[in-house]
């Protein structure tokens, strides 16, 4: 990993999303100064995150002596002023509502220094709603990671409308510096990227189950065993550019027209009831067992960490 190009960062609001935050930060070198306005709340992040990094280290997904490293960058801090002295970037990561978002912002805006950016993990609003009428909208942008951005690097940037094309460029730079995988996205829409992509699957994948035509089992199968191989590898369009010879443009010229006729076929709103919500639960836990969530989430943050590595060690050509 290169050095972060910026050196201290705060993460405000500590819970779920914030305390993974704080182990990329942390993990990246950073001087990492964490807030939530509840003690508990707080205290239970920093010892979530001082536990993650020594699993981590144990299981050797980081070096030796990396978690006391991690532990020696991070802050906590009692107050908001004390999390944004001297920070030049904040991560907020509060509650998803809009009226809270632009509460926190307003604070973030009148207490940070004039150089900070202001981030927020938001995965519902644009900065243009968060940040309207701040003096300093121009610092404001969506950096929004998928839950644990520790273990899933990729982040959606969206700028506002009046988030200076600098702090952009600055923001994809500072995220790039501490590991994640950050996206532009161009303009706002609800579900930035990846909610939308997923929900278009998920919206198939439930038609197809609660019309009977598979089962819970083998629509995952499908994913798991079929799509899902390729597509963590190139994405949709680089897994098409390498389905027909002549690339993407032949592969969409010559199957455009199965993709038309599929298109107009597929469900636009699925039956979400009771009946198939529990048939999806009941198949899903005859699947994986009603109390391994924790061993399953376990070991998917393991294998996805082995895949990055994978990637790392033989890259996209
Ligand atoms: P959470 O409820 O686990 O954590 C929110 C934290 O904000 C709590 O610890 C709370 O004490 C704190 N808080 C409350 N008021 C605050 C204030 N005024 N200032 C600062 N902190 C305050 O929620 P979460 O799942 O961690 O989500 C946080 C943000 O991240 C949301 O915007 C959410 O949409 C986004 N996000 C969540 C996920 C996810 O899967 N959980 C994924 C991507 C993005």
């Amino acid at each position: 990993m290169t050095q972060p190009t910026i050196r201290s960062v705060a993460v405000v609001g500590a819970g779920v999303i914030g305390r993974s935050w704080i182990r990329v930060f942390a993990r990246a070198g950073c001087e990492t100064r964490v807030y939530d306005p509840d003690r508990e709340q707080l205290a239970l992040a920093l010892d979530w995150a001082r536990e993650s990094a020594e699993e981590d280290e144990a299981l050797g997904f980081i070096g030796s002596g990396a978690a006391a490293a991690e532990g020696r960058v991070i802050r906590r801090c009692d107050t908001l002023n004390q999390a944004l002295s001297g920070a030049g970037w904040v991560q907020e990561s509060g509650p998803e509502t809009l009226a809270v978002k632009q509460r926190i912002f307003a604070e973030l805006d009148a207490a940070a220094g004039p150089d900070t950016i202001l981030a927020s993990s938001t995965s519902a609003h644009g900065m243009s709603r968060i940040a309207d009428g701040l003096a300093g909208s121009h610092r404001c942008i969506v950096a929004h990671p998928v839950n644990p951005p520790h273990v899933i690097p990729v982040v959606e940037v969206l700028p506002g409308e009046g988030t200076d094309p600098a702090v952009l460029a600055t923001t994809l730079a500072f995220l790039e510096s501490v590991g994640q995988s950050p996206v532009q996205m161009n303009r706002y829409l609800p579900g930035f990227l990846l909610n939308r992509l997923q929900a278009a699957l998920i919206r198939e994948a439930v038609f197809l189950y609660g019309t009977g035509a598979a089962s819970a089992e083998a629509i995952d199968i499908v994913v798991r065993e079929g799509l899902g191989l390729r597509w963590a590898l190139l994405g949709p369009f680089g897994t098409g550019h390498t389905n027909a010879d002549g690339g993407a443009g032949e592969y969409y010229r010559r199957y455009g027209d199965s993709y038309r006729d599929l298109w107009a076929d597929l469900a636009s709103d699925p039956d979400l009831s009771d009946r198939v919500i529990d048939g999806i639960h009941a198949e899903t836990e005859a699947m994986h067992g009603s109390d391994a969530t924790a061993a399953l989430c376990a070991w998917r943050d393991r294998m996805v960490r082995r895949i990055r590595a994978l990637k790392d060690d033989d890259p996209l050509p």
